[in-house]
């Protein structure tokens, strides 16, 4: 069976709900119905039974009655016993069958065979040692009547009253799911049309639908974004990969072709070689960007001695000292990872001799400050045009591409910048064209990494 949607299952409950409430109802309209009636008939039994008493009395040592006394009035009997319990006047109710002790002054109810009675006998003394009972009988009203017509008026009115609370509460749930119903109709176009640039557009408000389209819409967002820079990763590493193949398949074909001499030839394998460098060169950044994004290359952070990372790594590639000048007086210990902050490292340093004085220098400087620290790495290079600072971090963006030659790929200040947050930091650059540039790597202090990672 199909199971009943949201808006039904609302209706179905209300609907039941109310059906119960209407059914309570009814029943306390009619148990309140049977106090009232018989508080009516006890006061009627008992105003009726005083003013008979009030217009009994003695005259001539016999029983009078004066002229508004009534035997049988409003459904009420009245009988006069003598002392002796002797019935004097009256005419007792055919049905009442039993014979019943007199109490004074108390109403009661009497089951008396054919029915139920409300009794009431009052005494009325005559002389010091005679007097008479009054006597007072009423048939409890069965509210036969009252019952019947309450209910026609429930079974015409009850159904009725049902049928508008579940077409109310199914409308009104209706109306409060709608802009769900956009929700979905938005989610299940952009799935099934792969069409991330449509937007659900509900008008701002402050229901939790609202709400949740507006975060449903940035979501969406985000996700066009990110599936566009995406694409545009996938056309520019495809781009950047197909010119040296170009290159170096008409170099094959050239070499095919023409008969060259040995000196040709060798330009040609050395021309290969270098292009297959270049496209080792960005495969493996290509690689190092993907792992570094989908975290499969994660930062191992531990405490660094920044100075004697630099002056090993500077070892390692056997950097020009006369071009590479440290200023490392501080004594720094950073938590980073050694790997990837060495890698950050070379991308800078190799940046500044690319786009410095052909014989320019490289400053690399430690400092902290505050909570943080800082590592400088500055050049008396080129220099970087301000309208141009904030895209060199692009990927594959590059300032001046005859400038960076066959060497430069436009990843390497990506890498720079994703392993800058890795570590929690951040980067930032000091440029003026013509006199050359900082980039600074800013981290948080161990200090405050640690209470940041605890
Ligand atoms: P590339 O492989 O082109 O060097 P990068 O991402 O390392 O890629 O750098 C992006 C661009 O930023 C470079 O093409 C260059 O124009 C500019 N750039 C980077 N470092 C420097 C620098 N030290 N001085 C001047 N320009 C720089």
């Amino acid at each position: 069976m199909k199971p009943l949607s949201v808006k039904l299952r609302i209706a179905v409950w209300l609907t039941l709900l109310m059906g119960l409430l209407a059914v309570l109802l009814l029943a306390f309209l009619l148990s309140i119905s049977k106090v009232v009636a018989a508080q009516s008939s006890m006061s009627q039994l008992s105003q009726t039974v005083r003013s008979n008493l009030s217009q009994t009395g003695m005259a001539n040592g016999r029983l009078a009655l004066g002229d508004s006394f009534s035997f049988y009035q409003d459904g009420v009997s009245t009988l006069i016993y003598s002392r002796e319990k002797a019935l004097l006047a009256g005419q007792i109710p055919v049905s009442f069958s039993i014979e019943e002790e007199f109490q004074n002054g108390i109403t009661r109810v009497v089951n008396a065979g054919g029915g139920q009675y409300l009794v009431l006998d009052l005494w009325l003394p005559m002389g010091w040692d005679n007097g008479v009972w009054l006597r007072g009988l009423m048939e409890v009203p069965e509210n036969r009547q009252l019952t019947a017509s309450l209910l026609r008026v429930a079974l015409i009115v009850m159904p009725a009253f049902m049928a508008l609370a579940a077409l109310g509460s199914y409308w009104i749930a209706r109306r409060a799911f709608r802009p769900l119903d956009s929700i979905m109709s938005a989610a299940a176009s952009i799935n099934e049309a792969q069409d991330l640039s449509r937007r659900i557009g509900l008008p701002p408000g402050r229901d939790e639908f609202s709400q949740l389209a507006a975060t449903f819409d940035q979501l969406f967002q985000r996700l066009e974004k990110s599936f566009e820079s995406e694409q545009q990763f996938a056309a520019d590493a495809s781009h950047e990969l197909r010119t040296p193949v170009s290159i170096i398949k008409g170099a094959c074909e050239y070499a095919e072709k023409y008969d060259e001499t040995p000196e040709e030839r060798l330009e040609t394998i050395s021309m290969i070689h270098r292009q297959a460098n270049r496209m080792s060169q960005l495969i493996s950044q290509l690689l190092s960007m993907t792992r570094l994004d989908q975290g499969t290359e994660t930062a191992k952070l531990e405490p660094v001695k920044l100075n004697d990372l630099i002056r090993s790594l500077c070892q390692e590639q056997a950097y020009d000292p006369d071009r590479l000048i440290l200023e490392l007086q501080e004594e720094v210990t950073a938590a980073a990872d050694p790997a990837l902050l060495s890698r950050l490292i070379q991308n800078l340093v190799e940046n500044g001799f690319k786009y410095g004085r052909p014989d320019g220098c490289v400053w690399i400087s430690v400092r902290q400050s505050g909570g943080e620290i800082l590592l400088e790495v500055r050049d008396n290079g080129m220099g970087i045009p301000s309208e141009q600072q904030d895209k060199i971090w692009q990927r594959f963006y590059r300032a001046d591409p005859a400038r960076s030659g066959e060497g430069g790929t436009g990843l390497g200040l990506a890498i720079v910048q994703q392993i800058a947050h890795l570590h929690g930091g951040y980067m930032t650059l000091e440029s003026v064209p013509r006199v050359g540039s900082a980039f600074t790597l800013h981290l948080p202090a161990a200090e405050s990494s640690a209470q940041a990672t605890a």
